[in-house]
């Protein structure tokens, strides 16, 4: 015998089995009550809600010669039973997906005239409606306009507003709603228990939280996690049919993430990568973990130590990977670069800046960095106030000059320099070579400006706004040894390695199409490394 998939089986046959959809099912039961039927109804909302079963349901509630109290069909008159035995002459099915339906709609435009062969009525089911070509359309807009006394048209979509206002206008429309988690895991089990199908309660509210408010996704997981299954179904036997992350991991990335903690992130996406766990999943977990997080902060204060402001950030800044993930050329990059932005490096307040170079006498340890958004006004002042005392290393412009934004940051030679190529022409080349070597060296260094102040020595400037970008890549030994293996790689010797935070609201010389451009320090919206970093 063939096998009946569980969501063909478990279809509901009357109003009362309409899961999620009461509001549906009470006012469509009371019309077929009354006899007080319409000439087009149209069902829309997401797929798997069960538009197609409510339809189906309601054509055989019409025709049906004893309709019960309640307005479900009998299942046992005449008319029942020829659709319980493989349909009626007069309940008529078009998917409007298939063949665009231009050959039965022009079938329906000629025998729309005619009386129905058995039944009260004769009942189009048009599925997926938008999809049906002009023409079509305006053949059933013929038939609308002036509907014969015995058709009746059950239009069913998951676009309404595909559909031409004048069809849409002349429809009783019914909207059928994403289905709740408890309804399909409480449908979940009953089918389970139905079919001596072992599945653990959490297991089924795993499936009903994936299948996003759709009955037929979420039966046919039942079906092919039983079918995968030897004993019972537990959480591990979805997660792996579906490619979920396990929980304590996504948790582990959100508290990192949390933390603003960049190094713990990038060994997390590693190993995400390696365990070849779906990224896009991950995302969507990550994200879900941070809103159920938010939502119980504003519910109630003591739930996190983290503030609102950080919660939210994280959360928007995240919302949109799942969809740039679908198209990224290196998901890895895509999914670093979103975790990296969305942990707001400038909100973290800088430790002290300790270099081991006495060159660079300036600390930013005593320039206040911008922490938060009242300190942005104060460290407005500090920046041009530092540009005049950096004057010995590059001019400053005065404050009225406008930012930089939208020009390319140029490699500056001061001092001695050595040979034919110096280290700032190969600046670019070394980006390049830190890019391959670790990503997220280059996400820090990259819209550094290179002096080379004597022939064995680099200073970097790091833009004002990231003084945490200084220490980090001059103390954590990794990020050192990046620099110094591509300083080497392409140039062939080794440098002194100095850094300190820089203005660039400096001279300009020509723009270099290699070097990215220098972000814009926007007081008023701090969307900084979103426009450099993407
Ligand atoms: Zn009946």
């Amino acid at each position: 015998m063939s096998y009946t998939a569980l969501y063909r089986r478990y279809r509901p046959d009357n109003f009362s089995g309409l899961v999620g959809q009461t509001h549906i099912a009470r006012i469509l039961a009371v019309a077929v009550s009354r006899g007080n039927f319409v000439h087009a109804y149209l069902f829309c909302g997401p797929r798997g809600t069960g538009k197609t079963s409510a339809a189906r349901i309601l054509a055989r509630a019409i025709n049906c010669q004893n309709p019960q109290p309640d307005g479900n069909p009998c299942d046992n008159c005449p008319s029942c039973l020829r659709v319980k035995e493989g349909g009626s002459m007069d309940i008529i099915e078009i998917d409007g997906a298939s063949n665009r339906g231009i050959d039965e709609i022009r079938d329906l435009r000629e025998r729309v005239k005619y009386s129905p062969a058995q039944e009260k009525y004769k009942i189009y089911i048009i599925d997926e409606v938008h999809m049906l070509t002009n023409d079509a359309f305006n053949a059933i807009l013929k038939t609308l306009e002036e509907p014969p006394a015995h058709v009746i048209f059950i239009f069913a979509t998951t676009a309404p507003h595909k559909l031409p206002l004048t069809v849409l206008s002349r429809c009783q429309r019914f909207d059928f709603r994403r289905i709740g988690e408890p309804e399909i895991k409480d449908h979940l089990l009953n089918i389970a228990a139905a079919e001596q199908i072992s599945i653990k309660d959490d297991a089924a509210a795993l499936i009903a939280k994936k299948a996003d408010g759709g009955m037929r996704d979420a039966v046919s997981l039942l079906d092919q996690c039983a079918g995968a299954a030897d004993g019972p179904i537990d959480t591990d036997a979805v997660s792996a049919l579906l490619g979920i992350v396990d929980r304590s991991f996504i948790l582990k990335l959100r508290d990192h993430l949390l933390d603003g903690d960049i190094s713990a992130i990038l060994v997390d996406v590693n190993q995400l990568i390696l365990s070849g766990k779906d990224l896009r999943q991950a995302v969507v977990d990550l994200c879900e973990t941070l809103r159920d997080g938010l939502l119980a902060k504003l519910a109630d204060e003591k739930a996190s130590s983290y503030p609102v402001s950080v919660w939210l950030k994280r959360l928007s800044a995240l919302a949109d990977t799942d969809n740039k993930l679908r198209y990224a050329a290196s998901p890895r990059i895509t999914m670093e670069l979103a975790l990296i932005k969305a942990c707001d490096i400038k909100e973290t307040p800088p430790p002290p800046i300790n270099l081991d170079s006495t060159r660079t006498a300036f600390s930013a340890a005593q320039t206040p960095a911008p922490t938060t958004d009242t300190d942005k006004s104060k460290f407005k002042k500090t920046k041009s106030v530092y540009a005049q005392s950096q004057a010995g290393h590059s001019t400053a412009l005065p404050p009225n000059s406008g930012d930089i934004g939208g020009q390319t940051r140029q490699p500056i030679t001061t001092g001695a320099t050595s040979g034919a190529k110096d280290l700032a022409t190969l600046w670019p080349s070394i980006l390049k070579r830190i890019e391959k070597l670790n990503t997220s060296t280059f996400f820090r260094v990259e819209n550094c400006r290179p002096i080379q102040n004597c022939a064995d020595e680099l200073l970097l400037e790091f833009p004002l706004d990231r003084p945490g970008d200084v220490t980090y890549v001059m103390e954590n030994i990794d990020q050192r040894a990046t620099l110094d293996a591509a300083i080497f790689q392409v140039c062939g010797k080794k440098y002194r390695l100095q850094a300190r935070l820089g203005d660039f609201n400096a001279p300009i010389e020509e723009a270099d199409e290699v070097l990215p451009s220098a972000p814009v320090f926007d007081e008023s919206d701090g969307e900084t490394e979103q426009k450099t970093l993407f």
